[in-house]
């Protein structure tokens, strides 16, 4: 990895200069008054992690409308993982726009979204034979992925798992755990969705190592004794819990719960929109543990940052649903195909899961370095470019959602775009670009290691 973004990796024009660079307050002056017009045009619920407009945005930053250069640590909330208009997504996406937008996939087809949907079959885990279906975000592909799996098992319940994230449609309101700020006011949700326990090995009551097996002894009991194994359509889990807080199940899990389910005849999905496409190093963070769901949902990195969804999963599965079952007037958009395919170009030819792999073994001992003097940090975890802290009061783990909120202000200021997470609200969050140069993800580390300094 260099210190600059991969020319390959870089639309035309003009090189973005990969450089952190704060020249006004944070935001600055031309951010504050479009920010005031988006307060008066724009609804209260629709909020910012940081109200600074983008003017540009490529590689590892996001240049705004005063001339500050932000360091992306965040992709647009793991979006851009081949970088902002990446080379390919805008040849690609380019050269579609000018041939037709839209017939709409369901009038009259279209050769980009059958090669999605082969590049997908490919790409995701098993080689049992598999068909997609194309849709235009996270939460329409979770609720397409729960309507396949009623019709082929001709069953209703739906388990899903504490502090999961499917999305904010009122089906994936239901399937998601946390309240504030996603489900508050907006019920009633949908029936039939059951919770049960996760592996988090952080905060198992019993300690890490008794985790995968008590918790899912847990699930399965909830499951059989509540639920009924025999009424469950479909269980759906993210292989890495995103908006709960990066959890990675503890080993031994996801294969439990994914046996359980094949033994019961209940459609296993991973719900990769995540952690999918390269994040966590692997193509699919079901990989790590060498599981082959019966479906996956993906999204987010899967075309640089055009709205592009898919259920991709068993082919008899898939099938099951009627044809006119599944669609949706932009579904599979042509554009948003083109620019699929041009992201998967650059993942393979970047070798993204490499870069994904290296950016983990940059973070992590630098992260257990700050560690040493900060004692609020009490869990380093994640995987790949997918890594995250997890903050508490020092000698406890009580969550400390406040010193994260601070932590992530006084990134901000300095010219480092971070995110928070997590159930509790406790948890800073890395998503790097996977093209982002090496100094810029150091300097983007010694910025975090001074605001931490500056706090404590
Ligand atoms: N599932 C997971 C795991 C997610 O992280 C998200 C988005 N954060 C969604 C579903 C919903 O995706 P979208 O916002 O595109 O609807």
């Amino acid at each position: 990895m260099t210190s600059t973004t991969p020319q390959s990796a870089q639309a035309g024009g003009p090189a973005l200069p990969q450089e952190r660079r704060v020249v006004t307050a944070i935001p600055g002056p031309k951010s504050q008054e479009l920010h005031a017009r988006k307060l008066a045009s724009v609804a209260d619920g629709v909020g910012n992690v940081l109200p600074v407009y983008v003017q540009r945005a490529g590689g590892g930053v996001v240049e705004d409308v005063d001339g500050n250069s932000l360091i992306d640590f965040g992709s647009g909330i793991a979006v851009t993982s081949v970088g902002n208009s990446a080379e390919a997504v805008v040849r690609r996406a380019a050269e579609q726009l000018a041939d037709y937008t839209h017939t709409c996939f369901m009038v009259t087809p279209y050769e980009p979204y059958i090669a999605v949907a082969e590049a997908l079959a490919e790409l995701t885990p098993g080689d049992h034979a598999k068909k997609s279906a194309l849709f235009n975000s996270g939460a329409e592909a979770v609720e397409n992925a729960v309507k396949i799996a009623r019709a082929y098992t001709k069953r209703q319940a739906v388990v899903v798992f504490d502090h999961g994230y499917h999305g904010r449609t009122n089906l994936t309101m239901a399937l998601t755990s946390k309240n504030m700020p996603y489900k508050h006011g907006f019920g009633p949700f949908a029936p039939e969705v059951y919770r049960v326990p996760v592996a988090y090995p952080y905060r198992w009551p019993t300690g890490p190592e008794n985790c995968a097996e008590e918790a899912a002894a847990q699930a399965i009991d909830q499951i059989s004794k509540q639920v009924g194994a025999e009424n469950v359509a479909a269980i759906v889990i993210e292989p890495v819990l995103g908006e709960g807080g990066f959890i990675e199940p503890a080993k031994g899990f996801l294969p439990r719960i994914a046996q359980f389910a094949r033994d019961h005849g209940i459609v296993f999905v991973a719900d990769e929109i995540q952690a999918g496409f390269c994040r966590t190093g692997q193509w699919f963070a079901s990989e790590d543990e060498g599981l082959v769901p019966d479906l996956i949902t993906t999204a987010k990195g899967i075309a640089g940052g055009l709205p592009l969804a898919a259920v991709t999963g068993r082919a008899e599965i898939m099938d099951a649903a009627h044809s006119g079952g599944l669609g949706g007037t932009y579904g599979g958009n042509p554009v948003a195909c083109a620019a699929a395919l041009g992201a998967i170009e650059t993942m393979r030819e970047l070798d993204l899961c490499a870069r994904a792999k290296r950016i983990e073994e940059v973070m992590k001992p630098r992260l257990a370095k700050i560690a040493e003097n900060q004692p609020a940090i009490g869990d380093i975890r994640g995987r790949g470019a997918m890594i995250a802290i997890e903050l508490v009061k020092p000698g406890t783990k009580e969550p400390d959602a406040e010193l994260t909120a601070k932590l992530a202000r006084a990134c901000h200021q300095a010219g480092l775009l971070i995110l928070t997470t997590g159930t509790y609200g406790n948890v800073v969050r890395f998503l790097p670009p996977l093209v982002i140069g090496e100094d810029l993800l150091n300097e983007g580390l010694d910025v975090l290691e001074s605001a931490f300094a500056e706090l404590a």
